[in-house]
């Protein structure tokens, strides 16, 4: 029997993009939020071609094209002398190598243009201020499917027997901004940048919608408390000073000068079934993943877009099945790509001297052909 209404956990990125892509299926869903508005949440967010050509799809690239910013380059830097180690080309680079977009954004800003999007839909219907607990939510009709987009502390992956679970995944990202005009000269305005040193790593780009930088430091950390974003404790703060030893004094100043820090604790989920023919999950739910390689929320909107399309054609439980079939070698390979890049990224001695001879050889075509399977991506249609 073909699906015909399906009931959402959670609107975020993974579940309004469920609701969209089901409903140019002609599917219709309920989606279950526990906020009771979703206001601004989190920070600056890279979206990749594979996911922007899914947006395009759906009817919202336009909207969020007038906004963000499409950089030029994505930058490899040296977080000690701050030399350029490597350069992939973005901004019309990106356009025609991988036939869609690369930009950097707010995350409030995609949240805000699904949000339109799905509430303009009249298949969509949001319910805020619900929580799921045990058991489905009440919903106004039978669903023939459940998607757990509850993140990863998901409570419906609970009830998926084998399902993942999470747990701490040894990072921590200390998390602020910087208005554009006190920014230090060494801040690229037009590109992404990745400074990296031995135990952690520094992201920056520039915002167009709050005219300011996106900072992310990532380190190596050994304090897990289950607490989502808070300031850092003296003692946090000494653990990134000492992440950041050997680093260029212009980064350690301008880290050690923020008065407002997020310190943010970094899980993951582990391996596990996805679905059981009758339940779901996607995006951060099914495989929270390490942010080294930008791709969570893309993997989220690939998910979401991919699973519409199998349950257009398919009943529920073959859907579910090819689905995850589909799906986890793609994700596995990811995961693989983000722990080299942490490697990578945060070596030191011997193995950082040779990482940076190998970045000095690459050219930047050769370095943006490394990245094709992941951008050039073509999520499967029906
Ligand atoms: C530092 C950092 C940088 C990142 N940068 C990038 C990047 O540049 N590019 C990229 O693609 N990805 C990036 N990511 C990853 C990306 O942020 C996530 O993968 C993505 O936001 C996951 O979206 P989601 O919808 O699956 O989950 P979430 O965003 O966690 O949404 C889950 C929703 O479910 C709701 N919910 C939870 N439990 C319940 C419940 N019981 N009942 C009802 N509702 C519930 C929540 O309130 C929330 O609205 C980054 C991640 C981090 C940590």
């Amino acid at each position: 029997m073909p699906v015909d209404h399906a009931v959402i956990i959670g609107a975020g990125i993974a579940g309004l993009t469920a609701a969209l892509s089901l409903s140019r299926r002609g599917i219709s869903s309920e989606i279950f939020e526990q906020a009771d508005e979703l206001t601004e949440v989190g920070a600056g967010l890279q979206l990749s071609p594979n996911a922007s050509r899914i947006l395009a799809g759906l009817g919202i690239l336009d909207t969020l094209s007038k906004i963000w910013l499409e950089p030029e380059s994505i930058r490899l830097i040296s977080g000690s002398s701050l030399r350029q180690l490597a350069v992939v080309p973005a901004g019309k680079f990106a356009r025609q190598r991988w036939g869609a977009p690369y930009g950097v954004l707010h995350r409030t800003t995609l949240q805000k243009a699904l949000l339109a999007a799905v509430e303009a839909e009249p298949l969509c219907r949001l319910h805020l201020g619900m929580r799921m607990e045990a058991g489905p939510p009440p919903s106004e009709r039978l669903a023939d499917v459940v998607i757990g987009a509850d993140g990863v502390w998901s409570k419906l992956r609970q009830s998926i027997a084998g399902g993942p679970s999470p747990r701490f995944s040894g990072n921590i990202a200390y998390r602020f901004t910087i208005a554009e005009d006190e920014a230090p000269g060494f801040l690229d305005r037009t590109s992404v940048s990745a400074f990296l040193g031995g135990s952690a790593h520094l992201v920056s780009y520039p915002l167009k919608e709050t005219g300011s930088f996106n900072m992310v430091a990532i380190t190596d950390g050994n304090i897990a408390p289950q607490a989502w974003q808070s300031e850092p404790t003296a003692e946090q703060r000494a653990q990134l000073r000492s992440r950041l030893a050997g680093w260029n004094a212009a980064i350690v100043s301008l880290l050690e000068r923020q008065p407002k820090l997020t310190f943010w604790p970094l899980f993951e989920t582990t391996s596990g079934a996805w679905q059981d023919g009758r339940a779901v999950l996607i995006g951060d739910a099914a495989h929270a993943m390490m942010p080294f390689a930008a791709q969570g929320a893309a993997m989220a909107i690939e998910d979401a877009y991919e699973l519409a399309a199998c349950l257009s054609d398919r009943p529920v439980a073959e859907a579910l099945a090819h689905f995850e079939r589909h799906r986890a070698p793609r994700i596995a390979k990811l995961r693989q790509r983000g722990a080299f890049n942490r490697f990578a990224y945060h070596a030191r001695g011997p193995i950082r001297i040779g990482r940076d001879l190998v970045l000095g050889l690459k050219p930047p075509q050769s370095l943006a052909a490394d990245l094709d399977w992941i951008y050039g991506y073509r999520a499967m249609r029906p």
